[in-house]
């Protein structure tokens, strides 16, 4: 009986590591098989303005570098995939484009089709917002350089948050890409979105990033650059104060600023820009449904 007893328990101990063996080895086996990387992407749109998404690899290959119109691509692992996440310029023309692939002899095409923004009409109070002078040029050309240098930021990161949250609730006060008139004039299209709230409202990082540039500009007014890895970066504009400093890190829900109406505004609100590969495109593509979660203009 208690020889019995022994073998049973012998049994049931062999069994139990003849178990865990298996389930130990089966789990190893999935962690080298399975690509672990199921990035959540924006939304696309071929358009000017837009966001188009192509493969540009396979996962099991070294990461390709990936130029469109000489400007460096996102590139994100996307389950067996390689893909470059390639920002469209407002003032791309319809039809065939190409990115480039570091090695390879041929570019890839994609296709942008025609999109007509509708036009907005604004009129301006302070007249040198709409005719700068001599002095307000001069500002101007030495603070382009600041937000060209912010915009083409690079960082190398593999994971990028590319679903955002919302830097504050407000008004939908205005689109992107509306053919802007200030006081009757032709100004470049609305590179951003207008979200109207009373001054003071505090606008959150809609994700995680640093910080690579802040100050007063004469259009923009008081602005945060937030760079989010592999020229991602968003813009915050009219702000009526600041409270990040260059070089620090946000996290996603962090307090960067509060609505105002610096610079070339009508009212307070913010003015938010999403800029990839160096190219404004539209906001609401990084979200699934951005006007749901805005009041009506
Ligand atoms: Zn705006």
């Amino acid at each position: 009986m208690r020889n019995t007893h022994r073998h049973l328990t012998l049994l049931f101990t062999l069994l139990c590591l003849l178990f865990i063996g298996l389930f130990g080895t089966k789990s190893l086996l999935a962690e080298v098989n399975t690509v672990p990387v199921t990035q959540r992407l924006p939304h696309t749109a071929a358009v000017p303005g837009g966001i188009v998404i192509l493969d540009v690899g396979l996962a099991n290959d070294p990461t390709p570098e990936v130029h469109y119109r000489k400007k460096r691509v996102m590139v994100v692992q996307n389950n067996d995939q390689w893909q470059a996440v390639v920002g469209i310029s407002l003032t791309a023309k319809p039809g065939k484009h190409l990115i480039k692939i570091k090695g390879k002899s041929t570019p890839l095409p994609f296709q942008v089709i025609a999109k007509q923004y509708p036009e907005q009409y604004l009129t301006i109070k302070n007249k040198r917002k709409v005719n700068p002078n001599k002095t307000d040029m001069k500002r101007i050309r030495g603070e382009r350089g600041r937000i060209n240098t912010a915009l083409r930021h690079w960082k190398p990161q593999a994971e990028i948050e590319t679903h955002f949250s919302l830097p504050l609730t407000g008004r939908f006060s205005s689109p992107f890409g509306l053919r802007r008139f200030f006081n009757k004039q032709p100004r470049k299209p609305h590179s951003g979105i207008d979200i109207a709230a009373p001054e003071g409202t505090p606008i959150h990082a809609p994700a995680a990033g640093k910080v690579i540039e802040r100050g007063e500009f004469f259009f923009n007014g008081n602005s945060v650059f937030i760079e989010h890895g592999q020229g991602l970066v968003t813009l915050y504009a009219h702000m009526s104060r600041i409270d990040v400093e260059a070089g620090q890190h946000v996290s996603r829900g962090e307090i960067i600023g509060a609505v105002g109406q610096t610079g070339r505004a009508t009212g307070p609100h913010l003015h938010w820009g999403v800029s990839l590969n160096n190219t404004r495109v539209d906001p609401a593509l990084f979200f699934d449904d951005l006007k749901s979660l805005l009041a009506a203009p």
